[in-house]
């Protein structure tokens, strides 16, 4: 039987291509096969561009092959909505953005044509990234492939959905509070946050400026490594971007971790947490010990503090990064009798009520009078976690932790409880406050069939250890090779 090409990862369809048993053509045709029977179920997608995709394939195509330069050439890769693509609509899956066609490109997306990528697609997320369930969309409610009622996790879903369900490739994500691995974890596959600052964010439509990174969503540990290479270095036109140099992260892949160092917090193993959800994390944690990993107990006493910070802070940032939709520069405008009206009638009518009720927070947070008492203590909160972190790695190489407290839940289930909502990003969001890394990659199936996920997070710029760590896992499991019935 011939191998549906859109179930392969990178790495096995770069063997493939180099090798001329098969043509680019063939790849982007069996994705788009694959698109056209099951994405009427998924919904992953705000954009299809298949007229671009197969323009993008006849380019690399055309190239020559084994050119070492172009690791990801004619690899079919989906790009959330986030991300400025040239001359491609970009909606953030909201209305107020429904026809806005951006005039350049993001430096990431700008990184993956270098690279000779072929672009499927725009995903959907949550409004602005702000979710974790995709149910916040301006557009449609993305499913979880491995169950249709449920969601699959936010604010990224559309991307992770993408690849759990082989409609591309490999993805790129964003996350600011763990909109990459949650999604990750929920839908079964490999989410990596890169360090704050590894990534451009040049071309990213902002949320919360100081916590935004953009990063890869991959069937294996392996392609988390070439999608990083790919997108990570200094960029002059991000003042955030950092100059540290960018290694090969596949050249430690393989490697033994015999002696390796890895945290366990207790703050992340907490009541009300899904007993399937412990009990995959703690045989995880079993299995890197049987590896050669040496578990030690660490302490990041501020965890409790992180979600109530993380909202004053990220909604702060969201009121002002969303200020400039005003229904004069961008895409939708409402009609008002005056220029005030139209400000308010459009600022109404194209944001959805999540993305109001932040704008709101933010605004409140930040106002003369309660700046010191919410804002302020937050960024100092902030810090303290910062430390947490800084200490704990004085200790260990890695810390291992679940990456979310329950697997997917049915759509609808909290979409009218943001508090219960907020909470699905309690072992994430400490991340992003520290700037640290983190990947989610698969480690188990709660009784009822969905996927788990094992968070691995590493120290400022050290990629390289937590992606070494989390291949030495996927290695001795088969987890990462389950797929979804659709
Ligand atoms: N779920 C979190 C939020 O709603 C994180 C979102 C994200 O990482 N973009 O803000």
């Amino acid at each position: 039987m011939k191998v549906e090409l859109s179930k392969l990862t990178i790495s096995e369809l770069r063997g493939l291509l180099d090798r001329k048993e098969v043509t680019v053509r063939e790849v982007v045709d069996s994705v788009y096969k694959r698109i056209d029977s099951v994405e009427d179920r998924i919904r992953a997608f705000v954009t299809i561009t298949r007229d671009k995709a197969y323009e993008m394939a006849s380019v690399s195509g055309n190239r020559a092959v084994n050119d070492n330069s172009m690791p990801l050439r004619g690899i079919p890769i989906a790009v959330k909505d986030n991300m400025c693509t040239k001359g491609i609509r970009t909606t953030c899956s909201s209305k107020i953005l429904h026809s806005f066609i951006p005039p350049y490109e993001s430096t990431a997306t700008a990184r993956l044509i270098e690279n000779g990528y072929i672009l499927t697609g725009k995903t959907n997320l949550d409004e602005f990234a702000m979710g974790s369930s995709t149910e916040n969309s301006g557009f449609h409610t993305t499913r979880n492939p491995w169950d249709l009622e449920r969601i699959p996790g936010g604010s990224s879903g559309g991307s992770a959905a993408a690849v759990a369900s082989d409609e591309c490739i490999a993805a790129l994500g964003s996350d600011t509070g763990g909109s990459i691995r949650q999604p990750a974890a929920l839908c079964g596959i490999v989410g990596l946050k890169p360090t704050y600052g590894r990534v451009s964010r040049y071309g990213l439509v902002a949320f919360a400026s100081s916590l935004d990174q953009i990063g890869p969503l991959t069937k294996n540990v392996m392609d988390s490594a070439i999608m990083l290479n790919a997108i990570s270095g200094h960029d002059p036109l991000d003042s955030t971007s950092a100059e540290a140099g960018v290694p090969d992260h596949t050249s430690t892949l393989g490697r033994d971790i015999k002696g390796m160092k890895i945290g366990i917090p207790n703050e992340y193993f907490i009541d009300g947490m899904d007993k399937d959800v412990e009990g995959a994390v703690k045989k995880a944690i079993n299995q890197l010990e049987s590896l050669g990993a040496v578990p030690v107990e660490v302490t990041l006493p501020h965890t409790s503090y992180a979600v109530a910070a993380y909202y004053i802070l990220a909604t702060s940032e969201a009121s002002s990064n969303l200020a400039r939709y005003d229904g004069v520069k961008y895409g939708f405008r409402a009609a008002g009798k005056d220029l005030l009206e139209t400000y308010m009638n459009t600022r109404a009518q194209g944001f959805s009520p999540e993305v109001k009720r932040r704008i709101m927070l933010g605004t409140y947070a930040l106002s003369s009078g309660y700046y010191d008492a919410y804002y302020k203590k937050a960024q100092q909160v902030r810090t303290l976690i910062k430390r947490d972190f800084e200490e704990a790695f004085k200790a260990v190489d890695v810390i291992v932790t679940p990456t979310t407290p329950t697997a997917a839940f049915k759509i609808g289930e909290k979409a009218d409880d943001p508090l219960q909502m907020y909470l699905s990003d309690i072992f994430t969001i400490s991340v992003n406050l520290a700037g640290v890394p983190g990947i989610s990659i698969p480690c188990g199936f709660t009784s009822n069939s969905l996927p788990i996920g094992l968070q691995i997070i590493g120290k400022h710029f050290d990629e390289e250890t937590v992606l070494m760590a989390a291949y030495a896992y996927e290695q001795s499991t088969e987890w990462h090779k389950r797929k979804p019935c659709l």
